[in-house]
C-alpha cells in the first residue's frame, strides 16, 4: 500500500513540487491549504508523514506542529516542518513545537525525497523510471 503523506503547504508552487516529486515516487498526497484543514485530515486520516510549512496563515507551522503532537499523542508520525526561514533558532523552534526535522525552502528536486526517505519505516519500492 502506498504511504500516505500529508503535505500542508499554502504556496500551490511549492505545494505542486512537492506533490509532483512525492507522487513520481509512489507516496499518496493529501494536501491543506491551512493548519486547521490539516489537523481535520489527521484527525481522520491514518498518514505515514506530515510535511509542514512554518509560513500558514491565520495558525502558524509551530502552533499546527502543537496541535498535531498532541492529536497524534504516541503514534510515531514524523512531522517535518518545511519553511524558508534560515534563522539561527528556528530548528530549535520546529523542534521544540515537535516537529521531528526541518527541511529549508527551495525545495531541492534532487535531494528532496532521500530526506523523505530518512523519515518512512521502508522505503517504496517504485522506480522512478529515470
Ligand atoms: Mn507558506
Amino acid at each position: 500500500m502506498d504511504k500516505k503523506i500529508l503535505v500542508i503547504e499554502d504556496n500551490e508552487q511549492n505545494l505542486y513540487l512537492v506533490k509532483f516529486i512525492l507522487e513520481k515516487h509512489g507516496y499518496e498526497v493529501i494536501q491543506a491549504r491551512n493548519g486547521q484543514a490539516g489537523i481535520e485530515i489527521a484527525r481522520q486520516v491514518s498518514l505515514d508523514l506530515i510535511l509542514l510549512d512554518i509560513q500558514l496563515p491565520i495558525m502558524d507551522g509551530y502552533e499546527v506542529a502543537r496541535e498535531l503532537k498532541k492529536l497524534l499523542g504516541k503514534k510515531r508520525v514524523p512531522i517535518i516542518a518545511v519553511t524558508s526561514y534560515a534563522m539561527l533558532g528556528d530548528r530549535e523552534k520546529a523542534l521544540e513545537s515537535g516537529c521531528t526535522d526541518y527541511i529549508t525552502k527551495p525545495i531541492n528536486p534532487d535531494t528532496f525525497i532521500d530526506r523523505i526517505r530518512q523519515f518512512l519505516p521502508n522505503h517504496n519500492t517504485v522506480e522512478d523510471g529515470e
